[in-house]
């Protein structure tokens, strides 16, 4: 048997890369029967039954670190959220749900701060830098135009699997394509464009890069949804509020209207950016609405 990943699969069909050599695989029936089928990403062990032709079966799935459930893809370990300093500006709430999504996933976090040779004081990139520093995120701040910090992009994909995420336009398949050139990622914009409705399957794809680094290709990735969180579990994903929930309700605190609340207090003291704690309250109420939502439509 030989072990290997599978990086794509289309219509039954798993693509298994094998140090270089890639097998087109059915999957045993054993798989669907117990409702476990293989997933891009999934690290399996297969058996050959044509080394010619490249064929084989996958006999077992090994386990798995993670599984995004849209797009259906297991093993990521790190997700490198990407926003520029401008073109377009940032959007921090939108940066703070894809923080809210990655932490709960159990993902690692880099931060890649883009295009910043738009920002020639150099003032804007130093205040984002410095916020998510903070808050304790690493954060790369990086330009295509004139390479800056891009070798240390390269750096944090080795050894992982990675997926890019952030709003269209802010240039993460710009980086990509810096790094390993010749890469043609089909990006979610690029499927919408070709009209793709919401209800067709979405794929992943995953591609190697430089010496040990996968990143997949998940279009979808951006279209992450909130309303599986509670209520009070979402603190738990803005990791700088853990040291300062001291709040006289406990764990029942949500930091919103309670009375000797050690978030809100902290928020006061500037211990923590006021800006995150906005962005908290502001994803706390959609997640409300959601939850209101979904009660009315039961
Ligand atoms: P994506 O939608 O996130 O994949 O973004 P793209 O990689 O397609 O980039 C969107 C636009 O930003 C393109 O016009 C790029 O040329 C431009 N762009 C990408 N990286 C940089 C950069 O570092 N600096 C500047 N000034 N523009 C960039």
């Amino acid at each position: 048997m030989l072990e290997g990943i599978i990086i794509k699969g289309i219509s039954g069909f798993y693509y298994v890369e094998v140090q270089d050599t890639i097998y087109e695989c059915k999957a045993r029936g054993i798989f669907r029967k117990r409702n476990k089928t293989p997933l891009v990403g999934d690290r399996v062990s297969i058996s050959i039954v044509d080394e010619e032709g490249k064929k084989g079966i996958v006999e077992e799935i090994h386990p798995r670190v993670s599984e995004l459930v849209r797009p259906p893809v297991a093993n990521i370990n790190k997700v490198m959220i990407t926003f520029s300093v401008k073109e377009p500006n940032p959007n921090f709430v939108l940066l703070d749900r894809f923080i809210v999504f990655s932490e709960r996933e159990n993902l690692d976090i880099v931060i890649v701060l883009s295009k910043t040779d738009l920002d020639e004081s150099g003032e804007i990139t130093k205040s984002i830098q410095e916020e998510f520093e903070k808050v304790g995120y690493k954060v790369l701040a990086v330009s295509t135009k004139t390479g800056e910090n891009m070798e240390k992009v390269l750096e944090e994909l080795e050894g992982c699997i990675s997926v890019f995420a952030g709003q269209s336009g802010v240039g993460k398949s710009s980086i990509i394509n810096y790094i390993a050139p010749g890469i043609d990622l089909a990006t979610a914009e690029i499927s919408q464009k070709l009209g793709r409705g919401k209800h067709t399957t979405r794929h992943a794809e995953l591609f190697k890069i430089g010496k040990n680094a996968i990143i997949a290709d998940t279009p979808g990735f951006s279209s992450f949804e909130l309303n599986n969180i509670e209520v009070e579990e979402l603190q738990e994903y803005f990791i700088e509020f853990e040291q300062y929930r001291t709040c006289k309700f406990g764990s029942k605190c949500i930091h919103k209207n309670e009375p000797a609340c050690g978030i809100k207090q902290a928020v006061e003291d500037g211990n923590i950016s006021k800006r995150r704690y906005e962005s908290y309250l502001q994803i706390l109420d959609e997640i409300n609405n959601l939850k209101g939502k979904l009660k009315r439509n039961l």
